[in-house]
Formats: structure tokens, C-alpha cells, sequence
């Protein structure tokens, strides 16, 4: 038929849970430890200051943080909760406690402008926002009402804070709100295969069937005993679904990391004994590189997990020669699906096949569709991936058109992921086709920069492509047209133009001049043929 389907089934206790009433807030908590572990298991510690918190602190700020926002603000099912704040301990709570009054979060990366988050904020609906006091002033000209995360000292003008919320509110219960598995939990944003960010409408079940799976894969690799390293961003699916979520429902402790850094890895590591990481290739390659490691001791480590980006064959190979106790598996997964798709069941089998982004995960199937003949084709060929699962999104949120386009008839999500499978199920990502480029994992939309560059009075027409570069994955570069008085803008004054209106990550890094970007018929840029231009293969005309 081919279809693909993923060769592994549960067992009846393994299964996704789907009792119409089931809400992820309630299915974590639910799977934390007995109350007589519970208040001594750490469930989450600082890296650097090593402050604890154990499961029976987690539930209790939980509630009472739900008890707060509920009674004290008036938050109520349906409601849009925008978090604008790095890792931190306080992030699980604030995500299930909206969760558990039926309220939705979006989540956005601190380091977005101004002018990116109130963008944001008006495409989610946000009634409310959370906001580390850093980024606080990014909200200002929303409008919205905002709740500090916690209250620094010196603040004149204080907010009401998170922290005074937990530590002011009985954990009262809140009225049965009627949640259901097929309400919505988040809007997370995603470019998708096309355009400028939309919000990705995740539900309950989505979020439900996505613990569960991630619950299994702790069970079959036997890792509920790890100690996991946390600097993956909370705010992106990767951070929220182990460590804002999931890993609460298999009883693990993490270390948590506030922001990145290579010499904080290393330390927390050494400090912490910790024993399992899920990290992206440029943390991995940073291992690689880094000569003697400043004579830290690593070796805890036991399993170090890839996503979010490809991992290049050299990469995995000098990780594995660099540190040959360590187990390195990759998997591949997209916002659109909640994160997930494929997972290694075993290190053996990770170790066999080091270019491979695993087999399919239960409960989903795949098809690789040929793009021009549209036939789902067999192993060994390559194709567009496309992907059914519980844990697909429902929909781009007030994005009919955006929405159709990206499934096909009965569910199947097209990835915009060019790949194959072989003989025995085991995917290989062989390249991205849609226009989404990723720098350091995260997302930069060709869309928004050419929007942005377009708006500039100089420039007449632009097209941002990927480059390759080691370090980071992709960088974002420029083909700009100037406009016909314009003979004086400069590569300089592009780059500042956008520098000064997006994210650091999303910078445009390199500009090329050029006569006229090359499109379709229907006037879609032809990207692929900028590419190869950017390669050397086709010469400017
Ligand atoms: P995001 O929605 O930000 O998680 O981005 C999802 C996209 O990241 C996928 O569609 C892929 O293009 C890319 N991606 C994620 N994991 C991998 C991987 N292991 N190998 C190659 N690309 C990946």
C-alpha cells in the first residue's frame, strides 16, 4: 500500500489513554510519583544554584499557581497565556497550571523583538502574559495584562509576580471546567513548509498521546534512572515535551540550565553526574571540537540524544570515536507532530546505523510521496514525508488555506522533509525542501525576512536561502534587487537594516546582489536554483 507503519505495538498498560475527559494537566500529574516518594524525589534542580524542587513541591506550586490564576486573576478555559521567559525552574509549573484550568499557552523565544512578540500576541489571541522580568518591557506595547515570573528587588514598579502567586494561594480546587482531549492546549509557531509563522494548534490528545510514547521510550531504554541535562529551550517543542511535560511522567530528576553555555554544560555535567542529554548537533559538534574538554570529567554520560536539526555522518563518527561510552542516537520529529516521530529502541541498533533518524515511533505511519507523480513510493527511494499520528496538530490556527495545503486527504501531514526508509522501517532525512531554514535549530522564515528586506526603500526585490556552515547548521543569506536609484546600498546596510528588527538568531549573515530573483511562472521564487547559484553551480546572468 505503501504505507509504513511503525513496527512496534503496546501493550495494554502502554496505551495512549483516551477517555474524552483526559487532560494533559491531569495525565501528568497523574503520573508522578506515590506521595511517599514524592517528597523526597527531586524532580527538577537549578545548575548553577542548585536550588531543588521535589514532586510533591512541583504538584503543590502547580496548584496553587493554577488556585491564583483562577481566583485571583480570573484566567478561564479557552483563554491564550503568552510565556515570554528562558529555561527555568518556575517554566513546568506555569505550563501546567494553565493547562490544568483548561487555558492554552503559547510560548515565545526571549530573545524575539519587540515588534516579533506583539505580532505574536495578536495572532494567538494572548489575554495574558508570564514574562521573566528581563523581557518584561517587549510587552509593554501589547497591552496586555502581564505577570512577572519572579519579582527582582530593585523593581520601582512592581508587577505581580509568579512566585507571590504560589507562595500567596491555598491550592484550591478549581471548578470542573469540562476540559476535553480534543480542546486545544497550545499554539506553538511554526513557518510550516511555506510563508511566515503560524500557530500551531496542538490539543490535549495530542499532548496525552505524546507523554505516553515518551513515557514508553523512558520505559524501553531504561532511563527513568538518568539524570537528564536541560538547556533545550521550554519554548520550543523539543524543551516543552521532555522538560516542560513529559519527563514528570516517568519520575525522573533533571538539571536544568537557564541559557546555554559550552563551559556551563561541561561543569553541570561534571556536578551533577549527569547522565543523560537530549541536545542538537551544534552541542554535539561543540564536543567534538573542544580539544581537552578543560579537564572535565564526563563521564557519567551515558546517552546523548540529536534532534531539531541533521547531524552529519563525520559528527556522529568523531562523537562516537571521542567518546565511545557514550550512546548517540538521533531522531527526527516537527512542531506540526508535537515533536516526535521516530525514537531507537536500542543502542545497538543506533550504534548499526549512525546516518539514521530511527524507526517510527508506535501509533504512527508514514508514506515518502513522490513530489511530481504523487505516489508513496518504496524503500530505497526518496520522497516527501508525510506523517499520520495522534499527536499530529489539528490545524494552523485562522490559517485555512495554510492548513489545507499542508494535509492531504485523510490526516497525513506533509513535512516538507525529503527522506527515505530502508528494508527494515529506519528513516534517513536526506534534505529540507521547504523553505524553513535552520540556524542553531532554531526557526528562520525566508517569508518574514523577505518581507522585512522588501520594506526596505532601496531594495525592489529579495529572496532569502539557507547556506550550509558547520557550526550552526544554516545560515540565513540575502539576494537582494536594487531598486534602480540605488546603486550605493551596500551588503553592511542590509545586514543592519534587518539586524535591527529580528531576533539575533534570524540575522541575515551574507548578501548578494543580483538582477532579478529568479520565479516561477505564478511568481513563487525559485529557491532551489538560488541554491545552486549560492553554490557555484549556476552563473549570475
Ligand atoms: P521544528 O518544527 O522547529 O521542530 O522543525 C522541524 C524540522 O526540523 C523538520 O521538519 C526537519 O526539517 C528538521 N529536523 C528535525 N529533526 C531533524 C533530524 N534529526 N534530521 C534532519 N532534520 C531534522
Amino acid at each position: 500500500t505503501g504505507i509504513y507503519h511503525s513496527l512496534v505495538q503496546l501493550n495494554e498498560n502502554q496505551k495512549i489513554p483516551t477517555q474524552p475527559n483526559l487532560d494533559i494537566a491531569t495525565f501528568v500529574l497523574s503520573q508522578f510519583p506515590p506521595p511517599y516518594q514524592a517528597e523526597t524525589k527531586v524532580a527538577l534542580i537549578n545548575s548553577t544554584t542548585n536550588h531543588q524542587v521535589t514532586y510533591a513541591q512541583l504538584r503543590g506550586s502547580i496548584n496553587s499557581l493554577a488556585a491564583g490564576l483562577y481566583h485571583g486573576l480570573g484566567v478561564r478555559k479557552g483563554n491564550v497565556i503568552f510565556i515570554l521567559s528562558p529555561n527555568s525552574l518556575l517554566y513546568p509549573t506555569i505550563c501546567l497550571a494553565v493547562l490544568s484550568i483548561g487555558a492554552v499557552i503559547t510560548t515565545a523565544n526571549p530573545l524575539n523583538t519587540a515588534a516579533e512578540i506583539i505580532k505574536q500576541v495578536n495572532d494567538s489571541g494572548a489575554n495574558l502574559a508570564i514574562s521573566s522580568p528581563e523581557e518584561m518591557h517587549k510587552l509593554y506595547p501589547t497591552g496586555v495584562p502581564t505577570l512577572v515570573t519572579s519579582r527582582c528587588k530593585e523593581d520601582s514598579n512592581p508587577h505581580l509576580s509568579v512566585e507571590e502567586l504560589i507562595e500567596n494561594c491555598e491550592p484550591l480546587t478549581i471548578p470542573t471546567t469540562n476540559i476535553t482531549q480534543s480542546d486545544t492546549a497550545a499554539i506553538l509557531y511554526s513557518s510550516g513548509t511555506t510563508g511566515t509563522s503560524k500557530g500551531v494548534v496542538l490539543t490535549h490528545s495530542n499532548f496525552v498521546s505524546l507523554m505516553t510514547l515518551l513515557k514508553w521510550s523512558v520505559d524501553v531504554s531504561k532511563s527513568q534512572d538518568d539524570v537528564f541535562l536541560c538547556f533545550v529551550p521550554m519554548f520550543h517543542i523539543y524543551g516543552l515535551a521532555f522538560f516542560g511535560l513529559g519527563l514528570f511522567c516517568s519520575g525522573t530528576t533533571t538539571i536544568l540550565m537557564e541559557r546555554f553555555d559550552f563551559i556551563g554544560m561541561l561543569e553541570a555535567i561534571q556536578n551533577h553526574k549527569v547522565s543523560n542529554i537530549p541536545a542538537v548537533p551544534s552541542v554535539i559538534l561543540g564536543l567534538v571540537k573542544y580539544n581537552n574538554l578543560g579537564g572535565y570529567d564526563l563521564s557519567s554520560l551515558r546517552r546523548v540524544g540529536s534532534g531539531a536539526a541533521p547531524l552529519s555522518k563525520e559528527v556522529a563518527d568523531g562523537f562516537r570515536k571521542k567518546f565511545p561510552w557514550v550512546n548517540l542516537r538521533q531522531g527526527y520529529g516537527l512542531t506540526e507532530s508535537c515533536g516526535a516521530a521516530t525514537f531507537f529502541v536500542s543502542e545497538d541498533e543506533a550504534k548499526a546505523r549512525p546516518a539514521s533518524c530511527a524507526r517510527l515511533l508506535p501509533n504512527f505511519s508514514a508514506k515518502v510521496v513522490d513530489f511530481e507523480t504523487g505516489l508513496a513510493l518504496p524503500p530505497y527511494r526518496e520522497g516527501e514525508l508525510w506523517l499520520k499520528s495522534p499527536t499530529v496538530m489539528k490545524e494552523y490556527l485562522g490559517n485555512e488555506e495554510a492548513t489545507n495545503a499542508t494535509f492531504y486527504s485523510k490526516g497525513w501531514l506533509k513535512t516538507g522533509d525529503l527522506c527515505y526508509f530502508d528494508d527494515e522501517g529506519y528513516l534517513y532525512i536526506v534534505d529540507r525542501i521547504k523553505e524553513l531554514i535552520k540556524h542553531n535549530g532554531y526557526q528562520v522564515a525566508p517569508a518574514e525576512l523577505e518581507a522585512i528586506l522588501t520594506g526596505h526603500p532601496h531594495i525592489l526585490d529579495a529572496a532569502v536561502i539557507p547556506i550550509e556552515d558547520e557550526e550552526s547548521g544554516q545560515i540565513p543569506v540575502a539576494y537582494v534587487v536594487r531598486a534602480g536609484n540605488a546603486e550605493e546600498l551596500t551588503e553592511d546596510q542590509v545586514i543592519k537594516f534587518v539586524a535591527n528588527q529580528v531576533a539575533p538568531y534570524k540575522k541575515i549573515r551574507r548578501v548578494s546582489f543580483i538582477s532579478a530573483i529568479p520565479r516561477s511562472a505564478a511568481g513563487k521564487i525559485l529557491r532551489r536554483q538560488l541554491v545552486l547559484h549560492s553554490k557555484g553551480l549556476i552563473i549570475s546572468k
